[in-house]
């Protein structure tokens, strides 16, 4: 019988890599680990210390809070730094829920957001917080009606993501913006997917509150931030010293402020490139395995997605095993959120959308980046089709399923 798919340890070692899961994390672009450098090795100052190294440590951090601010289009003092897109999303809910001094509470969100935003809403349930999760489209969009129709006059925050990590599904946030204002009700947004690859403008989306991480965005892993705008009172996660300007305490990361501040910078110049370049890769990508390929289906919506994302679904094969195969190959891709790898759950946001657990469980994500070539693309589509026609090849349903359409059954 055919060996399964690349077990040759030969192969292995000599394979050329392609990484096509910028979604799940980036690799740090070369200018922020040179920016980076210094904060490591000689300017180790605490950015609180009032001596020449402090202020060469604060100086570096402002000037990195104005970068990131630059990019959202928002002021540098509404910048609050963080460890990540996780602390963000905790400060942000739990921040304006805890700081209002309502005895009902509520809280409107949606069934497709990250766990971040999911998990933090849980756990304000358990708290006796009300929560509605509104369900979205096929395409994976929510509707701006059904986030009005589930407000209540007790609603304290809506809060709902920019563009979904595993679909790259695009949310109507301007919208749903202009009816949280009309209701002055807090609208934050996780937007860690989605900026520094489409134009994220805090005054354009109508947002009081949005979250990004940097390793998201070609900077360092454990570092993100809190666009808070002016005027909000949160109730902090942490208290101590060091604060940043009394919003988060802790001695300031300033070496991952300072690469956030530079992948924030460089994603600002590379921004239209990213949308047009690596938007064709992607496009050719997904046409060619459709084009090459029998029963695969695009999941979301392709008209509103970020120019980064492909999320397909290859009837009759396991992602995982896709997966691994294809990491074999020396294609690193992912079956969608990299936290649920090794679950057996079927994605929340694939049967969000409709999708039969079955159906969830036969889809990959392909995400791009801006490191991305098109010889990437080609060594991919080298690979793929017969990866896929081997799975098959060995399922038990798609064996079936031939059958069917020779007219002995029906295909389910
Ligand atoms: C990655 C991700 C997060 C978490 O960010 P971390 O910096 O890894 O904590 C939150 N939301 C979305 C949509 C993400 O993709």
């Amino acid at each position: 019988m055919d060996q399964s798919a690349g077990d040759d340890p030969e192969e292995a070692k000599s394979v050329r890599r392609i990484y096509l899961d910028n979604s799940a994390t980036t690799a740090v672009a070369p200018e922020v680990f040179e920016a980076m450098r210094p904060y490591l090795t000689e300017n180790y100052g605490n950015a609180s210390s009032i001596h020449w190294y402090g202020q060469q440590a604060k100086a570096a951090a402002e000037k990195a809070r104005e970068q990131v601010a630059r990019l959202l289009n928002a002021r540098a003092s509404e910048i609050v730094f963080t460890s990540g897109g996780t602390e963000s999303d905790n400060a942000a809910i739990r921040g304006i829920v805890e700081a209002s001094r309502a005895e009902k509470k509520h809280v409107v969100t949606t069934v497709i957001e990250h766990h971040a935003v999911l998990y933090t809403c849980k756990a304000l349930e358990k708290r006796g917080v009300e929560v509605t999760y509104v369900r979205v489209g096929p395409g994976g969009a929510v509707d701006p009606a059904d986030i009005e129709r589930a407000l209540r006059p007790e609603t304290v925050l809506i809060t709902v993501m920019h563009a979904n990590n595993e679909l790259g599904t695009i949310q109507p946030l301007e919208a749903i913006g202009r009816i949280a204002r009309e209701r002055d009700i807090y609208f934050h947004t996780d937007a860690v997917q989605s900026v520094g690859k489409i134009p994220v403008g805090v005054e354009q989306l109508g947002v009081d509150l949005l979250s990004l991480s940097a390793h998201k965005l070609h900077g360092p892993k454990g570092v993100g931030a809190l666009y808070v705008r002016k005027g909000t009172i949160l109730r902090p996660l942490l208290y101590g010293g060091h604060d940043d300007r009394d919003r988060r305490p802790g001695t300031e990361n300033v070496p991952g402020m300072v690469g956030l501040g530079k992948a924030a910078e460089l994603a600002m110049a590379h921004l239209e490139d990213t949308a047009a370049r690596v938007g064709t890769l992607r496009d050719r990508l997904e046409r060619s395995i459709v084009e090459r390929v029998p029963q695969v289906s695009v999941n979301g919506d392709p008209a509103h997605r970020l120019p980064t994302t492909s999320n397909l679904r290859f009837d009759y094969i396991e992602g995982e095993g896709f997966v691994i195969a294809m990491d074999l190959r020396g294609v690193a891709c992912s079956t969608g959120a990299a936290c649920s790898s090794g679950s057996v759950e079927p994605s929340h946001v694939l049967s969000a959308i409709g999708l039969k657990p079955e159906q969830a469980r036969s889809s990959v994500r392909f995400s791009l980046g801006r490191f991305n070539t098109p010889e990437d693309i080609d060594a991919t589509l080298e690979i793929l089709p017969a990866v896929v026609e081997r799975l098959r090849a060995v399922s038990p349903h798609y064996k079936s399923a031939a059958v069917g359409e020779k007219g002995l059954g029906v295909r389910d």
